[in-house]
């Protein structure tokens, strides 16, 4: 069925709601017009290493995470229309809407099995259908690893080293891969994500996320910590 007739029925029986505030929308609405006013875009520079480019649709702060928090719950349906609709939106302005396919980051299974839902692939598929270009999960993460946010530079590095592997180099192997995640915090995920995909033959890859937290907390610090 055509997604915004789909969107129309579905709307008849569970109303569209802003995924902020909660105010009834229209179906095809990402967010109320207020919420749409407040959030603010993310417009800087986050260089990734390894990485052709990065874009975020958002800057992560308390008014956007509702809807980060219900993306990630699986709450409202609306979050991954609303969030990936707007990460599309971003993507247009740039390179990134010339991938030839695009990678989820991946969650571990067991991850994966406590919250039900995986949140970046909602998101990469809500960006695909939009941009049409083809989602393929093609990396796997095998080893559960620390939250990233809460170890150092050094710390990072050796706990995502080997957490991820290729499960079908086929789906991207020479061409350019588009990777998607839902917040971006350190970016340590995505370069060792990059650096994998290289290692499988991907052209190049250019990184996005949903949301980026401020720079200002989590880069520049030295290996100890230390900024
Ligand atoms: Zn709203």
């Amino acid at each position: 069925m055509d997604i915004s007739l789909k969107r129309r029925l579905l709307h008849l029986l569970y109303p569209t709601r802003c995924p902020v505030c909660g105010e009834v929308i229209r179906p095809k609405e990402h967010f109320c017009g207020r919420c749409r006013e407040e959030l603010r875009p993310f417009t800087g520079e986050f260089p990734i290493e390894g990485a052709e480019g990065f874009a975020a649709a958002f800057e992560y702060d308390e008014k956007v995470s509702p809807a980060v928090f219900l993306l990630k719950n699986g709450v409202c349906g609306n979050a991954a229309f609303a969030l990936g609709g707007a990460l599309a939106e971003r993507l247009r302005t740039t390179s990134a809407q010339n991938s030839h396919v695009i990678v989820p980051v991946p969650l571990h299974k067991e991850a994966l099995r406590e919250r039900g839902l995986d949140q970046s692939l909602l998101i990469a598929r809500e960006v695909g259908r939009i941009l049409g270009i083809p989602v393929a999960e093609a990396v796997e993460k095998t080893t559960e690893t620390l939250p990233q946010k809460t170890l150092s530079k050094a710390e990072r590095q050796v706990n995502l080293c080997g957490a991820f592997t290729v499960s079908r180099p086929e789906a991207f192997a020479g061409k350019r891969v588009l990777l998607v995640d839902d917040v971006c915090t350190t970016g340590s995920t995505l370069a060792e994500l990059t650096q994998v995909l290289k290692d499988a033959g991907a052209a190049a890859v250019y990184c996005c996320a949903c949301c980026k937290t401020p720079i200002t907390e989590d880069r520049g610090e030295n290996d100890d910590g230390t900024r």
